[in-house]
Order: C-alpha cells, then sequence, then structure tokens
C-alpha cells in the first residue's frame, strides 16, 4: 500500500518535528558517547570479563538509549486513518499502595483502512455526557465516541483526530472535542485539522 504524507497545518509541523528533534538529540548525543566509550575504553575497563560477555554488554549499552527515548518507534510512526467498529468499558482492578481500586477505560476498536484491526484505551474517562475539562486536561467521556465515526491517525501528534457525526472533531495536539466552526481548538490554541485525507 501507498504511504500516506497528509500534510498538517504549519503549527502542529513545527511541533511534530520539535517532539521528535527532543528524542533525537537526546539519543544521539548518548549514542556517541557510548561508541566513544567503547572504542577508548571498552577494552580496558572490561577487560576481566569473556570477550563474548563484553560483546553483549557493548549491545546493551547501544540498545538501552534507544528503548528509553523511543527513538526507533518515533521514526516508524505511521499515518493512517479507519474507522470506529466498537467501543467497550472495561473495569480492571489497579493495585494501590493498600488496595486494590477499579479503574474503568473506554475501549475503542478501529478498523484501519488497511484492514488493522487495532484497540485504543482511554483511561480517565467521566460518566458526564460530553468531554470536560478539567485544568486544561481533557476528560473523556463514555459517549464521546459512537460507532462509524472517522479516525485519523497522523505522524507523530499525540491525539487521534476524530471526526464525530456533528462534524465536530478532536484536536490532534490536546484531544479536546471542537465545534465544526472552531479553527483554532479552543483549548490549545492549535490548527483545527478540517481538510483530512
Ligand atoms: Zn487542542
Amino acid at each position: 500500500m501507498r504511504e500516506i504524507k497528509p500534510i498538517l497545518p504549519s503549527d502542529i509541523q513545527r511541533l511534530v518535528i520539535a517532539s521528535v528533534l527532543k528524542r533525537v538529540i537526546p539519543c544521539v548525543i548518548v549514542e556517541i558517547v557510548v561508541v566513544w566509550y567503547i572504542a577508548f575504553f571498552g577494552e580496558t575497563s572490561l577487560r576481566m570479563v569473556d570477550q563474548s560477555v563484553r560483546v553483549l554488554i557493548y549491545i546493551a549499552l547501544i540498545v538501552i538509549p534507544l528503548v528509553f527515548t523511543g527513538v526507533p518507534l518515533k521514526l516508524m510512526d505511521r499515518s493512517w486513518k479507519g474507522e470506529i467498529i466498537a467501543i467497550e468499558v472495561e473495569s480492571n482492578f489497579s493495585a494501590g499502595l493498600k488496595r486494590l481500586y477499579e479503574v474503568n477505560q473506554l475501549v475503542i476498536t478501529i478498523k484501519r483502512d488497511d484492514g488493522k484491526i487495532i484497540e485504543r484505551s482511554v483511561k480517565d474517562f467521566s460518566n458526564a455526557s460530553t468531554k470536560n475539562m478539567s485544568r486544561g486536561k481533557v476528560e473523556y467521556a463514555e459517549d464521546d465516541y459512537a460507532i462509524g465515526d472517522k479516525v485519523y491517525h497522523y505522524y507523530g501528534v499525540p491525539h487521534l483526530l476524530v471526526v464525530h457525526a456533528d462534524k465536530s472533531r478532536d484536536c490532534v495536539v490536546c484531544g479536546a472535542n471542537n465545534p465544526y466552526s472552531n479553527d483554532r481548538c479552543f483549548n490549545c490554541g492549535h490548527s483545527i485539522i478540517k481538510k483530512t485525507f
């Protein structure tokens, strides 16, 4: 399948570039230090250990920064679109410090255009009938999503663009639901994506 490369509004594009660099730059710096250390001090500092163990330690030193910064995942991310085919509320028990407490989460099943079925879970949703804001943070409600809602994921952004039946859409930066008439998100001020791919 041909890869989709949707064009994002420039303010969101800048945000994506900044978020990629924020991970890539520290990762590159750490990797340079690791390679430099291995090249100059590897042999002397690890001379007590076996050659094969030494190689394993080198591999671990190189892989750990990649895992911690999430760079490979970030670079592998792709844009896709799909449709909501199921919505479920799941209750799980989570272990707290003193007791178990119940955590409800909304599990949204999405059928992607490439046929892949994926699930997204939304924690901390309230039972109120509309998406609430609490201190700038979006609280999701059970009926925020409906079967048939179109869903778009853009490379590198934190939230899905959900196009609801009433044409309102979610901000890809903070997740707040905005009426179609909004050009900018009432919550974070970023562009609301009107033209989908
Ligand atoms: Zn927003």
